[in-house]
């Protein structure tokens, strides 16, 4: 017997219309609707024809810093402007206030189809542990509806504040997820990537490093870090976060860049609505966007994702925690607007993800966990434009969040 049998759905890359079964939070029956033999369950549900995906990833966001604006008297001028801004406004923090914040974005995230996130906690003498002992209360507290990664992440620097290398590694021995980095807030690169990998190493983590956010062609600490995640043979387990400056770099030698990112078999996190919002400010004319080089490093083979970074903050006062809002800025600034791109981008936002965060048991396959989404539209192509409302959400199974959309329209 079933827990549940999803009738009438569209998979990605599968001609016909299919049935879904779920059996212990596992899925456990696929076939297609058309078949006169069904399969008993508890609890029958009709797709209408409508898309499902596996859940979506978002791979890297800021939850204790997100939703900001109440308390902003202006608007920041520069990336160092939004860190300082925030370093301010990070002593006002409390662990209700975090923890709310958080929530908000969550909730957002969950009723968008979210179903895994990989977030980035601050660890600095500011906050000591706080943001982080928040994400690890949040985690459990919301663990029936999504699985949070956290990241240690010194968003002042390693070793510009005294103390931080020491909240980091005490982090990781409470149970941090991956060991973070941000290579442009201290000086000393080197200094900087040993500690990180060393960290991993010692903890047997994975590293997400925020890295190269600017649009100087000459800030390449991504070579670095493809060098060094060879030496260590963690290929495939490093993400690297904006890589910006790549996108300023000649085609050329940008795409030697890109081949070495490839053979280190980096994630490469894209966070377009945080990168077009900060960089390109001081070109006076011909501004440059600013964006990673998406589509070149995925034709060089590299496994490029998307998040949506900063909700509502100094960084990026805009925002939801919806990953099409994030896919469509994308297909917009990145020329990525033909059906096969809309695809690309759907699998971004699941596959690619998904195997960013080192997930295992993913997807829409027998045997794997039943994180679920379907959409009221039949493409990837629709979803992409349409970014419905409507929209069923089930985390192992589980139906976590439905959005139902009523629409009245007169004579029309
Ligand atoms: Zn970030």
């Amino acid at each position: 017997m079933l827990d549940l049998l999803l009738t009438q759905v569209r998979l990605q890359n599968a001609s016909a219309v299919m049935d879904i079964g779920v059996r212990n939070g596992i899925i456990d029956y696929l076939a297609p609707s058309e078949r006169e033999y069904k399969p008993d369950a508890l609890s029958i549900e009709d797709g209408m024809g409508g898309m499902l995906l596996p859940g979506l990833v978002e791979p890297h966001v800021h939850l204790e810093k997100a939703h900001l604006l109440s308390q902003m008297e202006q608007e920041a001028a520069s990336l160092q402007d939004a860190i300082r801004m925030t370093a301010a406004m990070k002593h006002g923090f409390t662990r209700e206030d975090m923890k709310q914040r958080s929530l908000a974005v969550i909730r957002e995230a969950v009723r968008s189809g979210v179903t895994h996130m990989r977030c980035h906690a601050e660890v600095d003498p500011i906050l000591g542990l706080s943001a982080f002992e928040s994400a690890l209360e949040l985690k459990q507290l919301v663990s029936h509806a999504l699985d949070l990664q956290i990241v240690v992440f010194p968003q002042e620097g390693i070793f510009k504040n005294a103390g931080t290398a020491e909240l980091m590694e005490e982090a990781m021995r409470l149970g941090g997820d991956v060991v973070g980095g941000i290579t442009y807030q201290d000086t000393d690169l080197q200094a900087h990537l040993q500690f990180v990998f060393n960290l991993a190493e010692k903890y047997g983590k994975s590293i997400d490093i925020h890295t190269d956010f600017s649009d100087n062609p000459e800030h390449l600490a991504i070579v670095d870090i493809a060098e060094r995640t060879i030496a260590a043979g963690m290929e495939g387990l490093v993400s690297a976060g904006h890589v910006t400056s790549l996108g300023s770099l000649e085609h050329g030698r940008a795409e030697a860049v890109a081949e070495r990112i490839q053979e280190a078999n980096l994630h490469i996190m894209s966070l377009p609505a945080t990168d077009l919002f900060i960089n390109g400010r001081a070109d006076m004319e011909r501004k440059r966007r600013g964006l990673t080089p998406i589509v070149m490093l995925l034709e060089k083979g590299v496994n490029v994702v998307i998040g949506v970074n900063n909700v509502r903050n100094p960084f990026t006062p805009f925002g939801k925690a919806d990953p099409l809002e994030t896919a469509w800025l994308v297909a917009v600034t990145a020329y990525m607007g033909g059906d096969s791109e809309a695809r690309q981008l759907i699998r971004m936002l699941t596959e690619g993800a998904a195997q960013a965060l080192g997930l295992k048991n993913y997807g829409l396959r027998l045997g794997a966990e039943a994180d679920m989404v379907l959409f009221s539209v039949p493409t990837e192509r629709d979803i992409l434009l349409d970014k419905p409302e409507q929209r069923t959400v089930w985390k192992r199974g589980i139906k976590v969040a439905e959005t139902q959309v009523a629409i009245l329209l007169n004579r029309l």
